[in-house]
């Protein structure tokens, strides 16, 4: 398939994901694919379902119900114009529902127009963009879910220097957190990407937090029975266009697709999937964007913790560097570390605004665009 089709960046408009997604859908093949208007969200725009393939076994996957968290629908769209990516689909159903809160993509935040966070509201079904995914959980009755997100660049691995640049996690079905037969197919699926991915050279994969929260929709999905993963796409080192990340999303989504098949033959490999399952190190909030070791002050030497803000600016996203926390001895590393005890090109040249922003020239700190 050609790949003349415009690319989507980090931060895109609603209008950019709408022209670019139907362009990716006029090339499929007519027979093997099926598209339907689902509904609109809360400022009326429009949310898509797009069914692939023939086959028995039903994955239904959701991109970017957290609208500032656009990596897995960027890869969704690369996907679509992979053959190999359809040559997975020979005993699979794949319905996709690619940015389910429209609104919240084209502003760049978490919640919806209303400030509802979508991934909080699977019992009260109170937005529209929630009832829109009910219905479909309801009427396609998947085999197994893909609840797909991105992370924030605060997470790293326990026992590791690295940074955790994607995570997985099979959600709870019930506050004791049991290992139900659902939860165990996960696993063996998630145990298979971390597999097929291998080692990655300077960041890590880990398992997210599995504390019960029946109003998220993982939670929700693994409580009925559904076999479900959450997908976070992470961050390491200055990849923050998250063009690297993007590259592993799409082979962890190829490695479920073509093991998912042989989801439900957990028979005799409970204990075998469990061990390999808990061996994946947990993800630890112990990172920040920058990390300024030994910053000299009037009360002694701090260590600075940077968070870079992200919002919309003209020409994509705009990472303005703020103060995070001082002292916390919680942070460990940066994604970028400057110890300015040992630091020579330091000039004493940290200004650091009333709103907290953080800028240093000759430590090349500043905002930039991406
Ligand atoms: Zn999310």
């Amino acid at each position: 398939m050609s790949s003349s089709i415009q690319k989507l960046p980090r931060y895109f408009t609603y209008e950019l994901f709408e022209k670019v997604f139907m362009e990716v859908i006029e090339k499929l093949p007519q027979d093997f694919y099926s598209f339907s208007y689902l509904g609109s969200s809360v400022e009326n725009r429009s949310i898509f379902g797009l069914r692939l393939g023939h086959g028995d076994l039903k994955v239904l996957a959701w991109s970017q119900m957290h609208g500032n968290e656009s990596t897995t629908t960027r890869a969704i769209v690369e996907l679509l114009e992979n053959k190999e990516f359809f040559q997975l689909l020979d005993n699979i159903s794949l319905y996709i529902i690619p940015v389910l809160n429209p609104d919240g993509a084209d502003k760049w935040t978490r919640n919806n127009a209303k400030n509802i966070d979508i991934n909080r509201d699977a019992q009260e079904l109170s937005q529209p963009e929630s009832l829109i995914l009910k219905d479909a959980i309801d009427f396609f009755e998947p085999d197994l879910a893909l609840n797909l997100h991105g992370q924030r660049t605060i997470y790293g691995l326990e026992n590791s220097v690295l940074p955790c640049q994607l995570s997985f996690l099979t959600p709870s079905a019930d506050p004791d957190k049991r290992v139900t037969p659902s939860r165990l197919q996960s696993m063996k699926l998630i145990n298979h990407i971390i597999t097929d991915l291998g080692d990655l050279p300077k960041a890590a994969v880990g398992r997210y937090d599995d504390a019960f929260n029946i109003y998220c929709w993982g939670d929700y999905c693994q409580s009925q029975g559904i076999p479900t993963i959450l997908f976070e796409a992470g961050h390491a080192g200055e990849d923050y266009s998250r063009d690297h990340v993007l590259e592993l999303i799409k082979e962890s989504l190829m490695s479920v697709l073509k093991n998912a098949p042989m989801i439900k033959d957990i028979e005799n490999e409970n204990e075998s999937i469990l061990r390999a399952y808990q061996s994946i190190p947990a993800v630890q909030k112990n990172y920040v964007d920058i990390l300024l070791r030994n910053a000299p002050s009037i009360n002694g030497t701090r260590d600075i913790a940077i968070m870079y803000h992200e919002q919309v600016a003209t020409g994509g996203l705009e990472f303005i560097p703020m103060i995070y926390a001082i002292d916390e001895v919680s942070i460990l590393y940066g994604h970028r570390t400057i110890d300015l005890a040992k630091e020579e090109i330091f000039q004493n040249d940290l200004i650091i605004e009333d709103d907290m922003v953080v800028t240093s020239e000759s430590l090349k700190i500043s905002s930039f665009i991406k």
